[in-house]
């Protein structure tokens, strides 16, 4: 073994164990402040994730220029990684090469996609190199983020091709022969060697050797201290993401109200978050795709989805060490610290100790008017390439301002009281919710368990449709649908109450569950087994939240229901009516939460004559969220401009002589922004649609 190979094992021994001790701090930091949280369920669907979105790099891909210069990147990565171990391995062991054992036809591959990959991936890093530095995107600008720290690594990994790809020209140049069509950038740069004596061509070799091992140790040491932190973590937080599966897609988590000894509910620090709330934060690469796709960002309110994970994981840093013993034994508010402090006291000045305990992630990071700017519509977890979930954070927070502090916009208190007392968010007599259906002879589940008869479906009507005179247009419209096709159909009608959802989303977990238990009292003791519902924030809460309290039902939504009912014929339609081009605009808890986009879209060409369906640029899991959700229907929108009247801007600039939805929250929403554009451009649900082409008679009114 030669002094080199000694210094390269001492070097190489170092690095591994600072990094091994940077690694468990961070594990440490995340498992001792964060609240445990159970992920191994769901094995199938998160392998799937993982082979999907982290191998195959989906959705960073659906940014396709910078998506594909990143996912080469780390597909780069991925390939090279077997290159450089091979690299440090000889520095270990004098003369090895995987050449030892693999056959020549392998080995040859081998290089050869080394080579490759080291171009590919010089030339994505010099892509996002000018992206960064001249290109300058909106996105990769704003809060805070680390620009310098970017513009640092990816210089770093181009440097490392660069050593890699000299490495082996020099020793292309020592030991010319066969095979330069398996070493295309070894053999090019080794032309440009030509005239170098054998000295200078071992002087690059060794430099170059010795460049790539330590920029790999150095690399590898930097990104726990680095937002590049990512590069090891998002593979592990994409397995562990909030799976996908049906039933947990944008469900709430379930809160214990009633658990022993917890005092705390929602979270007002990161001790209070769940320990993958925290690995999201570690995982965050600050690419600024959430907060483009952000419907509150981009019409001017102060909420930005990455500025939320770079804010946990900053207060995350600030405290960790602190919580966890590495600054010796303080007391914290909502920490217990006993075990973990173990007085290795680090000299840490009292200032920093003052102000980390003093502040909390609630206020200090993140403000109340952020939080509540969120529309709950999940674009920001769909456009994450790494699988954090911001929402989750925004969520847990505003349960812990509204039910440790009942701090809450006052404008939603009368929303909270009516929910209370007359089972709505408005303050309308319960005694009226089945007035809409007045003369429809639509009996209630009451009347029809008197007649010894079960329906095939309880059409779950909601609150707009109740109540909402619009809507009620919609509940009617849909009701004679069912009627046309010949469905056996009930209502609960005055036994029906608001689903919750409004009140969950706002924050107040008690009043959420006490109108879920109630709806899951009555359906169960109706024994009703398929729910069928033309809005899609019942459609998700009672098919995906309400099993959380155990009510388990079918919940098909309309748009899925009438498209079957078209499909097999069952509905008469009169096949009049002028061509017409239509936009369809996706409900985020129709689309984002449930992933139902084609059979509203299906409906609307089965059910017309003539008709072309038009787009707007942000369409189905990218479409622009009305404004109305997270209770967002509720509050006032005193900041920027109105979501709403942004949604109908891109709607109207299609052309389209219809607007189309699915979703009375959405109906409300874009109707107000057609207004306040002065456009005559109707807008209907398409049950409206449906029904205003049957051949029976309908009360509906006649679309255009
Ligand atoms: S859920 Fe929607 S409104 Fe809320 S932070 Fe994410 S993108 Fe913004
Ligand atoms: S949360 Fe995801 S999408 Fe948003 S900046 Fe971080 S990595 Fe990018």
């Amino acid at each position: 073994m030669t002094a080199g190979h000694a210094i390269f094992i001492a070097v190489l021994v170092i690095a591994l164990a600072f990094f091994s001790y940077n690694a468990q701090r961070l594990v440490r930091y995340m498992l001792s402040v964060g609240q445990p949280d159970d992920r191994s369920g769901g094995v199938a669907v998160r392998i799937r994730n993982l082979l999907a979105i982290g191998l195959g790099q989906t959705k960073i891909l659906r940014d396709p220029l910078p998506g594909m210069m990143h996912a080469l990147i780390f597909w780069g990565f991925v390939v090279l990684t077997v290159g450089t171990a091979e690299i440090l391995i000889s520095g270990v062991v004098p003369g090895f090469s995987y050449a030892m054992f693999l056959p020549g036809p392998l080995y040859a591959l081998y290089t050869l996609s080394q080579e490759l990959f080291a171009l590919l991936v010089l030339a994505a890093v010099a892509m996002l190199l000018y992206r960064r530095i001249v290109v300058k995107p909106r996105r990769l600008q704003g809060d805070r983020v680390h620009s310098g720290d970017a513009i640092f690594i990816l210089a770093m990994i181009g440097a490392l091709m660069v050593t890699l790809i000299s490495l082996g020209a020099a020793e292309f140049a020592l030991h010319p022969g066969a095979g330069s069509i398996f070493k295309p950038a070894s053999f090019a740069l080794s032309q440009a060697f030509g005239a170098l004596s054998p000295a200078s061509l071992e002087a690059i070799r060794d430099v170059s050797w010795w460049g790539h091992a330590l920029l790999v140790l150095v690399f590898l040491n930097y990104l726990p201290y680095s937002k590049h932190l990512h590069v090891i973590t998002s593979l592990p937080n994409t397995y562990l993401s909030n799976t996908s599966g049906p039933g947990v897609k944008g469900a709430m988590s379930y809160m214990d109200l009633e658990a022993e000894g917890v005092e705390v509910f929602g979270a007002a620090d990161v001790t209070q978050l769940q320990w993958k709330n925290l690995l999201d934060s570690y995982s965050c690469t600050e690419c600024g795709r959430c907060t483009a796709a952000c419907p509150a960002n981009l019409t001017g309110k102060p909420l930005s989805p990455r500025k939320i994970m770079i804010n946990t994981r900053q207060r995350l840093m600030e405290l960790a060490p602190l919580a966890t013993g590495d600054f010796g034994e303080f007391e914290h508010p909502h920490l217990d610290m006993g075990e973990g402090a173990d007085a290795r006291r680090q000299g840490v000045d009292a200032d920093t100790v003052t102000s980390a305990l003093g502040n909390r992630l609630l206020d200090n990071y993140i403000t109340e008017d952020e939080l509540w700017a969120c529309t709950s519509c999940r674009a920001c977890v769909v456009e994450c390439p790494v699988s954090i979930d911001q929402l989750d954070i925004i969520n847990e927070l505003r349960r812990n301002l509204v039910l440790m502090e009942s701090r809450f916009p006052p404008e939603i208190q009368p929303a909270f009281e009516s929910m209370e007392r007359n089972g709505s968010p408005w303050a309308f007599d319960p005694g009226d919710r089945a007035k809409w259906a007045d003369g429809m002879d639509i009996p209630t589940m009451a009347e029809m368990v008197e007649r010894g008869e079960r329906p095939e479906v309880l059409f779950w009507v909601g609150c707009m449709g109740s109540f909402d005179d619009r809507a009620k247009k919609i509940a009617v419209a849909f009701a004679r649908v069912l009627q046309a096709a010949k469905i056996k159909f009930a209502i609960l009608g005055q036994e029906e109450k608001c689903n919750g959802d409004p009140a969950r989303r706002m924050g107040n977990e008690y009043l959420y569950q006490m109108l879920a238990r109630d709806n899951i009292e009555t359906l169960d003791r109706y024994g009703v087994e398929t729910i069928v519902t033309n809005c899609p924030h019942c459609f998700h809460q009672i098919g995906n939240e309400y099993p959380q309290l155990g009510g388990n039902y079918e919940v098909i939504h309309h748009s899925t229901f009438i498209e079957k009912l078209l499909e097999d014929g069952r509905l008469p339609l009169n096949g009049e009516g002028r061509a017409l081009t239509v936009a369809y605009h996706d409900s985020c808890y129709l689309g984002r939460y449930n992933d139902v986009y084609d059979a509203p879209r299906e409906t609307l060409k089965r059910s017309l004559p003539v008709v072309t369906l038009v787009e707007p640029p942000r369409n189905r899991s990218r479409g622009l969220c009305c404004g109305a959700g997270g209770g967002r229907m509720w509050m006032e929108e005193k900041e920027g401009k109105r979501i709403n009247v942004e949604r109908t801007e891109e709607l109207l600039a299609t052309g389209a002589d219809v607007l189309a939805v699915a979703c009375p929250f959405c109906m409300t929403m874009i109707r107000d922004g057609v207004a306040a554009k002065d456009s005559d451009v109707p807008v209907y649900d398409i049950a409206e649609v449906v029904a205003g082409q049957l051949t029976a008679p309908s009360a509906s009114p006649r679309t255009p």
